[in-house]
């Protein structure tokens, strides 16, 4: 039984493959009650959702991009205000940041595979003013330049290839400043992916909370038993709130859909109670 709350998903404002008014569609078919549709450095998503006529209650969600010990980390941002000027600010960073990154994405994937990388042809692949890795890896495999999009990611994408672009993303402090300076709250996402020794998530965490972090995820889409239960352990030991996400992209991407996730752990405070 899918979930009837899910805080992580994504449209097609930024990489996902449904428009937003399709995913508050599907969320309601799904029984899925109450919604944050978290784009990546965008809040177009919520806001075309928002509009919508629906019994689905629905959260303002953002997935922002911020770099911590050279690693790229996403904190998801809930419940805050979508028209607070600080938001609207920390968007328009993103937006430049991201511009940026897809020229020098482009530029060192025309030297990797010795052929023009052609980015407003990649830019036409973005619904919104968004452009992410899947952009550019949907558009090599249409060239022809990769077999797949897991081989596009294996080969220039995936992190520490060539294409993993990482120069002008903000700091932790900074993002998780923009989500509580908008009346937010900042849910540090998908801990169990991050490629870190127990120790080093430890301090990440502890900057994390230093900087007025107050939650994490702790039921992901497809994580194991054995990560949901690392996850919680330290949900409980930082006193965190904990978040439910299933990290929706499209349906058929990585065989998940809208609410798919493990059970909410007993124990821990949801970071919807305070909503
Ligand atoms: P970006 O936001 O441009 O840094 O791109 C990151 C996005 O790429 C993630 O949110 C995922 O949707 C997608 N992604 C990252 N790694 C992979 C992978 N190995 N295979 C497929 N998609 C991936
Ligand atoms: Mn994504
Ligand atoms: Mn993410
Ligand atoms: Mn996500």
């Amino acid at each position: 039984m899918p979930s009837d709350i899910d805080l992580h998903c994504h449209s097609t404002a930024s990489d996902g493959a449904m428009a937003p008014e399709l995913v508050v569609a599907r969320a309601h078919e799904r029984g899925v009650a109450t919604l944050a549709i978290t784009d990546h450095d965008t809040v177009a998503g919520f806001r075309c959702a928002r509009a919508l006529s629906t019994p689905v209650r629905l959260i303002s969600g953002i997935e922002l991009s911020c770099v911590w010990q050279g690693m790229t980390l996403h904190i998801v941002g809930l419940n805050f205000d979508a028209e607070h000027a600080v938001m609207r600010d920390a968007e328009r960073h993103q937006y430049e940041v991201r511009a940026n990154r897809s020229e020098l994405i482009a530029e060192r994937l025309t030297k990797a595979i010795g052929q023009p990388i052609n980015v407003n042809e990649v830019a036409s692949y973005a619904g919104g003013d968004i452009i992410g890795r899947p952009h550019f890896a949907q558009y090599l495999l249409d060239q022809g330049m990769v077999g797949s999009i897991q081989s596009a990611f294996q080969k220039y994408l995936g992190a520490g290839k060539i294409g993993d672009v990482k120069v002008g993303w903000p700091s932790l402090q900074q993002v998780v400043a923009w989500i509580v300076d908008s009346g937010g709250t900042a849910v540090m996402a998908h801990a169990h992916r991050y490629n870190m020794t127990r120790t080093k998530l430890c301090r990440c965490l502890d900057e994390f909370i230093e900087a007025g972090g107050q939650a994490m995820e702790v039921a992901y889409g497809l994580m194991s038993p054995s990560e949901q239960a690392r996850m919680v352990e330290l949900a409980s030991r930082y006193e965190l709130l904990g978040s439910c996400g299933s990290d929706f992209h499209a349906i058929n991407r990585y065989g998940l859909d809208l609410g798919v996730m493990p059970a909410f752990p007993k124990h821990i405070e949801p970071v919807w109670n305070a909503f």
